[in-house]
């Protein structure tokens, strides 16, 4: 769709009605980052409105989840608010709830009594990521906790300071092992950052805990294959394994969790323990939002071409977790990433750009620079441009490049704050108590619903 001159001579005054629209839905990596770019090459053209909807406000810096679970580092300083990154942007803050690819509209629920607005478009950007998976595991999703969302942080974190508490207490001593056996399902990325800084926020916590020591505590790392760290190579997955297991982790491998009851995970080889804890990372599929498109779709991804455009469907481009992309230079397809998700934003962006004022698109092409893991207490494992490194250096690289990654220098920051104020004082121990919004898998009565009002039990 090119703009044509004699448009653009009618760029003063322009209504509503006769702007291209420009419509994202997801305010993720993928989302965000197409709309900063559009807003860069696009911020004064006029004949353009971009709108982004999104069931957030805020940029979520995934890298850096596992540090609020830990509480290495406050609960807001690792969001950055859509409005602030994107003042030229129109922000939607609300649910998606149903695509018309036919009628080149969206459906999104918003406000209190979630009533529902129809949005009309030109181009749409599909970067709703993904969700995670239970593989329906009876009980698991009512009972597991997630790491995926800044509220399972902020649960996860509660619920290490509630079991402590609870633990501590001589009435509990006949249920301690229960409250304080942790169980980690997945060792990816995700998994084994959160393992590490669960295991040291407990162990650190100790000493504020007179009734509790280090043989109460037991953290165990669940993971199907023969080393944790599958995308990393083998000798850096074996080096995080020790550095776990010298620091009172059992690691099982070739293992995968088969039943879990609100007090005890049962694993695969058929070993029961009690636990109250069960953090699962261990899979993830795409947006079932997505389902209800009838585009093609490989595991619940939507396919694109090189262009990162949904085939059949002109204007209509994904990208992100949620969208499946051919690599070109290796035949396979990308990794859901956030680096491939930022250049897949800026990719689209520039595609865009070049469907509205008539040039060339371009494919898009990436290859992975590296791979950065944070094992706590100074240490981490770093495969970059080919090279390995672990302990000191490579949690060093983890820290440099991820802080240099966070949007907006306010929260490069206030995280390098927290850091250095890290290496003074020992980790906070308030549970906040929450008011409304934040979806969590917990058992009822544990409930706590993330927000950001504390309950002044502190003891940190
Ligand atoms: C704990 C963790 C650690 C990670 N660490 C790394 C790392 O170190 N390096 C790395 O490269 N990648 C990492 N990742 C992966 C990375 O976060 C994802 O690949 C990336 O976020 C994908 O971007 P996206 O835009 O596709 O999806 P997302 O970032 O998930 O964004 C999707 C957006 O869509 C919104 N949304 C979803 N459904 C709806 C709806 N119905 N209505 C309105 N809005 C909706 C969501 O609120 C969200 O804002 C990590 C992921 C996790 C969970």
């Amino acid at each position: 769709m090119g703009v044509t001159t004699s448009r653009r001579r009618h760029l003063t005054g322009m209504s509503r009605e006769t702007q291209i629209r420009v419509l994202i839905v997801g305010g993720g990596f993928g989302g965000v980052y197409t709309a900063l770019e559009l807003q860069r090459r696009l911020g004064r053209d006029r004949e353009v409105q971009i709108t982004m909807v999104s069931r957030d406000n805020f940029l979520l810096f995934t890298p850096m989840l596992h540090e609020v679970a830990a509480s290495d580092l406050d609960i807001t300083h690792i969001v950055n608010p859509v409005r602030k990154l994107l003042p030229g942007v129109s922000f939607f803050d609300g649910d998606v709830e149903r695509v018309d690819l036919d009628r080149r509209t969206v459906v999104v629920a918003h406000g209190s009594d979630s009533h529902t607005h129809e949005l009309p478009y030109d181009h749409l950007v599909i970067a709703l990521g993904s969700v995670t998976n239970f593989f329906a595991l009876p009980g698991l999703e009512e009972r597991a906790l997630t790491m995926k969302s800044l509220g399972d942080a902020i649960v996860l974190r509660n619920r290490m300071i509630a079991l402590l508490e609870e633990a501590d207490t001589e009435c509990c001593a006949a249920i301690r092992e229960r409250l304080l056996t942790f169980v980690v399902a997945g060792a990816g990325f995700a998994g084994v950052e959160t393992a590490a800084a669960v295991n040291d926020f407990v162990r650190e916590a100790l000493r504020f805990y007179p009734n509790l020591s280090e043989e109460m505590i037991r953290m165990v790392l669940v993971h199907p294959g023969e080393v944790i760290l599958p995308e990393l190579s083998e000798s850096l997955g074996r080096y995080a394994e020790r550095k776990l297991e010298e620091r009172g982790m059992e690691v099982r491998a070739r293992t995968k969790v088969s039943a879990v009851t609100e007090t005890s995970v049962t694993l695969s080889d058929g070993t029961t323990f009690a636990a109250s804890t069960l953090i699962w990372t261990a899979g993830t599929t795409p947006n079932p939002l997505l389902a209800m498109l009838p585009c093609t779709k490989d595991r619940g991804r939507l396919c694109v071409n090189e262009y990162l455009e949904v085939p059949g469907w002109p204007g209509v481009w994904a990208l992100g977790d949620c969208a499946l992309v051919p690599n070109g230079a290796s035949g396979a397809f990308h990794p859901p990433t956030a680096q491939h998700a930022i250049r897949e934003g800026r990719c689209v962006a520039r595609n865009i750009v070049a469907a509205l004022r008539g040039g060339s698109r371009r494919p898009f092409a990436f290859r992975t620079i590296g791979q950065l893991a944070s094992l706590g207490r100074r240490t981490g494992v770093a495969q970059i441009l080919g090279f390995n490194f672990s302990g000191f250096i490579a949690w060093w690289l983890w820290r440099t490049i991820y802080l240099s990654k966070l949007p907006r220098f306010e929260k490069k920051c206030r995280v390098a704050l927290d850091w250095t104020l890290d290496l003074v004082f020992s980790k906070d121990l308030v549970k906040f108590l929450t008011a409304t919004g934040v979806t969590i898998s917990h058992p009822p009565t544990e409930r706590v619903e993330a927000a950001t009002v504390a309950l002044a039990t502190a003891q940190g």
